[in-house]
């Protein structure tokens, strides 16, 4: 199914349970971005040919405040993927209630492939681009797959360049430049915060707990960190090349210094090296998918043996896999709730640029504590009273935000 059906599927679900009666009309104005811009960036590479490529930004909707969400650079990165991405970031972005709407960008191409200038000069490109439709009050991007507080440099320069120093127009910037000091970790972050909650209802103790964790990128090296030092057993983990498992628990610090300076899990010792299927497959408490969407289809589903899964990716199960786990009796976290914490911490970088204030680390992973756990409680209360899975009931609380305040617009 297309990925941006699948999205929408799961809302129209989710439109049965809202407070007031989601009307045909209402369910498309909920499901249709307001306006979705696509663009081609064409950049002279370094060997001299000229390359075009495809770049989009969904502006899905902003009844709750500007447009903010990420840009991946990413094969993947098509129109549809992108448009469901953007969907879900106004849902994001309602449940834990932060006054935001929802949008998403992306360039289609593999960043590793580019050198740093020709990377530059796409970023350059594509900001310049879709500038008209950016601002501090309009759409704020962050990064996303493929991208870091490098791109957000440049795509904060390229707009300095016609509009001046305005550096709220992007969030997950390098601090020297007005990022937030904890926002690199705060999305792996907010995803321990929500496992120390899921274990707290079930009276788990993290030295008991086992976790397996798909994808050692940005999220998922920032959760195997903080839950090894929160005593988690981290079972597992892996990369695009291959995972390693232990039944003992994998030593993090270790690994990540034998990682920085391998780049790879090859050759690490102690632990058996499995592939990225099997790693899915493996038996623990928390599976967390903290890498791209897809990965838990109807094809591995069955097999699944963890007994909760938290979904730290951006739309790691489809639909059909969600239906074969719930009769597996295994509880899904869902994204738009677990992998709040970046957006989160990137409200408190805007916030910051506003009044061009820092704020301390233990400001910012306090209030984030606050703000998600908060949005876990509802999540959670509201799942067990209508007896809904945890993924509606977050897009019923977002859903019913998202309809109130588009009721005091007028729009309804
Ligand atoms: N790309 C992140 C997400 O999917 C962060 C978005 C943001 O900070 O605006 O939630």
């Amino acid at each position: 199914m297309d990925p941006f059906e699948e999205v929408n599927l799961s809302l129209n679900k989710a439109s049965k349970y809202t407070n007031t009666k989601v009307t045909d009309g209402i369910l498309e104005m909920l499901t249709t971005p307001w306006r979705e811009i696509i663009v081609s960036c064409p950049i002279k590479m370094d060997n001299g040919e000229t390359k075009v490529f495809s770049g989009y930004r969904i502006q899905h909707n902003a009844v709750r405040g500007p447009y903010k969400g990420g840009v991946r650079f990413h094969p993947d990165a098509n129109h549809s993927e992108v448009k469901a991405l953007s969907s879900l970031m106004t849902w994001k972005n309602a449940i834990v209630d932060i006054p935001f709407g929802g949008a998403k960008g992306g360039i289609q191409v593999d960043p590793n492939k580019l050198s740093k200038n020709e990377l530059y000069n796409l970023t350059k490109r594509y900001t310049l681009s879709i500038d008209k439709f950016l601002g501090p009050n309009t759409d704020i991007p962050a990064p996303d797959l493929g991208t870091n507080s490098q791109t957000m440099a440049w795509m904060m320069d390229a707009y300095g360049s016609i509009h001046g120093y305005t550096p709220a127009i992007v969030t997950g910037k390098p601090v020297e430049l007005g990022g937030s000091i904890g926002r690199d970790s705060s999305t792996g972050r907010g995803v321990v915060f929500i496992i120390d909650e899921v274990c707290k209802k079930l009276k788990l103790n993290p030295k008991n707990t086992s976790l397996i964790i798909q994808g050692f990128g940005q999220v998922g090296s920032w959760i195997a960190q903080i839950a090894f030092e929160k005593g988690y057993k981290i079972m597992a983990v892996s990369n695009v090349n291959g995972a390693i498992l232990s039944n003992k628990g994998i030593n993090i610090p270790n690994l990540i210094e034998y990682y920085n300076s391998n780049k790879t899990f090859d050759g690490y010792k102690n632990v058996e090296h499995i592939s990225n299927d099997d790693l899915l497959l493996a038996k623990c408490d928390f599976l967390i998918p903290a890498a791209i969407e897809r990965v838990i289809t109807e094809k591995n589903a069955d097999q699944i043996r963890s007994k909760i899964i938290i979904e730290a990716a951006n739309h790691p199960v489809t639909p059909e896999a969600d239906k074969i786990l719930e009769s597996k009796n295994i509880d899904i976290y869902p994204d738009t709730l677990v992998n709040s914490g970046g957006v989160i911490v990137s409200y408190f970088e805007w916030i910051q640029n506003l009044y061009q204030h820092q704020w301390e680390i233990e400001r910012v992973n306090s209030e984030l504590q606050k703000i998600i756990t908060k949005a876990f409680i509802e999540v959670y209360d509201n799942a067990k009273n209508k007896n809904i899975s945890f993924r509606l009931s977050a897009l019923t609380i977002g859903l019913n935000r998202v309809i109130h305040t588009a009721d005091l617009r007028g729009y309804i």
